[in-house]
């Protein structure tokens, strides 16, 4: 199980207390940010999808099929939000159904 340093977990969750994210020096709100495409290169290897109901578990780093961006520990923003901020993919917003291979779980 992949952990987050305790330091980057406070800065992730001053910025998801936020629900902003800074973004070469310009303060970023969720809703202004493009949605991450499925197709992006950098998407495509992480294995990004919207719908991580669409993953086989058994082929997830961390085989569990209730992993999705919405409980991940890289994510950011508000709770409940269908698009939010993730520390990996930083200008753009995923899916909270969604997930790639970098998930994490909370601590
Ligand atoms: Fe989703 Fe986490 Fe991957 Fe970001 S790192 S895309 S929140 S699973």
């Amino acid at each position: 199980m992949r952990k987050i340093p305790r330091r980057k977990f406070i800065q992730l969750s001053a910025a998801a207390a936020a629900g902003c994210i800074v973004v070469g020096g310009r303060t970023s709100y969720a809703s202004d940010l493009p949605q991450l495409s499925e197709d992006d290169p950098m998407a495509q290897s992480m294995k990004y999808t919207h719908d991580a109901s669409s993953v086989d578990a058994s082929s997830r780093t961390n085989p569990a099929a209730d992993q999705t961006c919405a409980n991940c520990a890289l994510v950011q923003g508000n709770d409940g939000d269908e698009w939010r901020p993730c520390q990996i993919f930083p200008g753009k917003v995923v899916n909270a159904a969604g997930w790639c291979s970098v998930w994490a779980a909370k601590t």
